[in-house]
Parts: structure tokens; C-alpha cells; sequence
């Protein structure tokens, strides 16, 4: 038997050394990170690897062998944080602090706390399970927060065959508790919005501006916004949303769960808009999404303005092409006056298989661990490093394997980010128990 309140305090004494190291990206500075790592997985005899992408920016890995019949698995997390603004926080971000039955510290969440589980998951596998029969690779990563140019995208580049799998097990959903219904419903990220980032620039004539004479650069791209932004109440139901919606109607009684399970009928879904879409996560996976970042137009008071400015951080959802959108936008805009000038397009959105060993037994431990938990897919409005593995063929599932509440997801990128201890109990067991499945 495996003495799970030992390995919860294990897990949170290794994670408050973690949270204590400031890896705050910009500028990332992991290689402090790794080396904690490194020290963790030696002391265990799990040889880690160093890969360095740039000055003070590395990668590292390590593999757990198995006997090879079965393509490796990979258990991703990222080392580096976003910001935190000690002001506003309850404590110092950075103590990494047990109180209360929780871990305190930027990254708990997101998403060192979920590198723990894994780093332990791995001893307990190697342990216990010296029959394996798969590579288990742990990989820790740089240069998440801010694209990953020094972090998954350098190792796909340089070191591919270092981080292969069948598998990646990344962040992105969540066990989420009282969010659809009380019951956790594990969120496994399938996929992403795909992130189109454009400027539009109007041209008119400058002018007295006591004189109007219809060909103000800031009407006309107001005219234009308008009509884009109309995208924002644009709804529609895509194949992962659906499969998310039939897995909660299961938890719910008739009528809801008639109509959960139904929502490709037009009608049903126009009658369930509205209660779908009062939760604004919940509505950015059933539209493009538009927000106007940047708006800049005139210099002076009295001068008519020739030239406005405005910067758009459009997410698409999966399936749609650039070039598509982009038509669609020019007839929304209709106006020759307006020019769109792209700042970033994105690669093709590739979905997730969820028929696939690694998914199904992810359920069955859940089924098992976690009463009454279920286990559904889900489209992430926010980018991940899994995008990457998926653009290479690979099968990548985030899921932080915790039960979390509203409030507690609140403090992702947010204030005051902890993980209770019980959670990470609950997530070094599910780890564990896919692993042991999986490497049958
Ligand atoms: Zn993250």
C-alpha cells in the first residue's frame, strides 16, 4: 500500500522549495528552477538532463525506462511564472508558504505544483512497477508564459527525439467543482482557439474639426469595429464543445440533459444560448472571439484626424482558416478606406484524439478515484504548449488533475495562487494510477 498522506506532505515540501524560486518570465531565469529539479530527481536516481536554449534559459528532461513494446509518454510541465504583484497579495508570492492546509506562491497552479505530482508520480512508478512497458519522460520546460521560443518550440527544434511520445500530458483543464454542476467535471483540453492578431488602419482626410466633412479617419474605423465586433454575439457549436455539453447533460435531469445532449438540433441550441453563454469562458468556446487592444487616432483637439489605428486579438475557433476569416472580416468592414494588416496568423488547430488508451484509462482512474467525477473534453480559449506537440502529430491532453472551485481558479494568473495539500494528494494519485495503467 502507498502511504498517500506521506507522499501529500512529500509533495508540498517539495513544492514550496519550488514556489520559493523566483521564475518570473520575463526574464524566466529557469536554470535556478532546474537545478532544484535536477537535485530532486537525482536524490531519487532519475538522471535528469540539461538543455540549454539560451543564457541562463534551459530545458530539462529525464527518462524513466520501460521495457519498449509501447511508444513513450511525456508528463509536461512549464518552470516558468507570470507576474505578481506583491501589494496586492495576502503574503510575499514567492514564500512558497504551508498555512492552512495550502501551498502558497505564484505557480502553484500554474503549474509547478502539477511538476510535483508528476516528479513523484514517477519515483513511486519506478519503485513499485519495475515491469514497465513504455519510457516515461519528464519534462520540464522554459519560456511557456511568453510562446516558448526558448522552451518547447527550441526542444522540438533541437533535441526532437529527446521529448517523442505517443502521449503528452500538459495543463489546460481542470478538475472544475461547482462550475457545471457540483460534481467535479474534469475539463481535458483537447484543443485550442487559434490566436489572429491583425491592425486595422483607416485612412481619411484631416480637416478643421469644426467643419465635419464625413471623412474623419476615427469615424471610419469606428464604423469598422463595429461591424467586427457584431462577431462577438456570434454563436456556434463545434465538435468539442458538443462533446462537453452531452458529457455534463449526463449529470443533469430531463429537461437539461435532453437538451445538453441535443445541442447540434439548431432550435435547442438558439433555446440554450443564452444560459450557455452567461458564462464568458463557457461563451469564448462557442465563437470567435474579438477584443480591440490597442486604439490610437489624432494628435490635437480641433484637427479632423487622417489616420486611425486599431490593433484586434481575434481567437478563432478551431477549424476555421486564416485566409477564410480574413475574407469574412473585408466584407464586414466593407470599406476601402480601411486597410487590415496582419500582426500574427496562426497555425492550424489540430484536435486531440479522445478514442485513444491514454484518454480512456485518464477516465476510468478518475471514475475510480474521485466519486462521483466525470471526465469530458474541452477547447481551451488560452494557448498552451500542447499546440506544438499536437502541430507534430502527437496526442496532447491537459488536465491539471485537482478538483478546483470558482474562486480557486480565480487565483490562477491571478491573487493569491495556492494548492491545498489534499489536492496534490489527489493529483500525484491519479498521475500515478494512468501511469501503472498505461505502462502494463
Ligand atoms: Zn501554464
Amino acid at each position: 500500500m502507498i502511504d498517500w498522506e506521506f507522499t501529500a506532505d512529500e509533495a508540498a515540501r517539495l513544492l514550496s522549495g519550488y514556489l520559493k524560486i523566483k521564475s518570473l518570465n520575463p526574464p524566466g531565469n529557469e536554470k535556478e528552477s532546474a537545478d532544484y529539479l535536477s537535485t530532486l530527481l537525482n536524490e531519487r536516481g532519475l538522471k535528469p538532463k540539461i538543455h540549454p536554449s539560451g543564457s541562463d534559459r534551459v530545458n530539462l528532461t529525464a527518462r524513466l525506462p520501460g521495457d519498449g513494446r509501447k511508444k513513450p509518454i511525456l508528463l509536461y510541465h512549464h518552470m516558468d511564472v507570470v507576474a505578481a504583484d506583491p501589494r496586492r497579495w495576502s503574503g510575499d508570492p514567492f514564500s512558497g508558504e504551508i498555512r492552512d492546509g495550502y501551498v502558497w506562491g505564484r505557480g502553484a497552479i500554474d503549474m509547478k505544483g502539477m511538476g510535483i505530482m508528476q516528479l513523484l508520480a514517477l519515483d513511486l512508478l519506478q519503485r513499485r512497477h519495475p515491469r514497465r512497458s513504455r519510457d516515461i519522460i519528464f519534462f520540464a520546460a522554459a519560456d511557456e508564459e511568453k510562446g516558448g521560443a526558448f522552451g518547447t518550440q527550441w526542444m522540438i527544434e533541437n533535441h526532437w527525439p529527446e521529448i517523442e511520445a505517443e502521449y503528452v500530458w500538459d495543463e489546460g483543464g481542470f478538475g472544475l467543482q461547482d462550475f457545471f454542476d457540483e460534481r467535479p467535471v474534469f475539463t481535458v483540453a483537447v484543443t485550442e482557439k487559434k490566436d489572429l492578431w491583425l491592425k486595422l488602419i483607416a485612412r481619411g482626410e484631416p480637416g478643421h474639426s469644426g467643419i465635419p466633412h464625413g471623412r474623419n479617419a476615427a469615424d471610419i474605423l469606428l464604423g469598422a469595429l463595429n461591424r467586427i465586433m457584431a462577431l462577438n454575439s456570434k454563436y456556434e457549436l463545434n465538435p468539442v464543445a458538443a462533446m462537453l455539453f452531452a458529457e455534463i447533460g449526463k449529470l443533469k435531469s430531463f429537461p437539461q440533459s435532453f437538451l445538453l445532449k441535443n445541442l447540434h438540433n439548431p432550435l435547442i441550441f438558439r433555446l440554450m444560448q443564452s444560459a450557455l453563454t452567461s458564462d464568458s469562458t463557457v461563451a469564448a468556446m462557442l465563437k470567435d472571439t474579438v477584443s480591440i487592444t490597442v486604439l490610437r487616432a489624432g494628435e490635437k483637439e480641433n484637427i479632423i484626424p487622417e489616420i486611425a489605428e486599431a490593433t484586434l486579438d481575434i481567437r478563432m475557433l478551431p477549424g476555421r482558416s486564416t485566409e477564410g476569416f480574413l475574407e469574412k472580416l473585408k466584407s464586414l468592414i466593407a470599406d476601402e478606406q480601411v486597410e487590415i494588416e496582419i500582426i500574427h496568423a496562426p497555425e492550424e488547430t489540430v484536435i486531440s484524439n479522445i478514442d485513444t488508451d491514454f484518454y480512456r484509462t485518464l477516465s476510468e482512474v478518475i471514475r475510480e478515484l474521485v466519486p462521483k467525477g466525470i471526465t469530458a473534453p474541452l477547447l481551451t480559449p488560452g494557448t498552451t504548449d500542447s499546440c506544438f506537440f499536437r502541430q507534430k502529430g502527437i496526442n496532447a491532453y491537459g488536465l491539471f488533475p485537482a478538483i478546483i472551485d470558482p474562486g480557486e481558479l480565480a487565483r490562477f494568473h491571478g491573487i493569491d495562487e495556492r494548492i491545498s495539500v489534499e489536492n496534490l494528494r489527489l493529483g500525484t494519485q491519479i498521475t500515478y494510477e494512468v501511469l501503472r495503467r498505461l505502462c502494463e
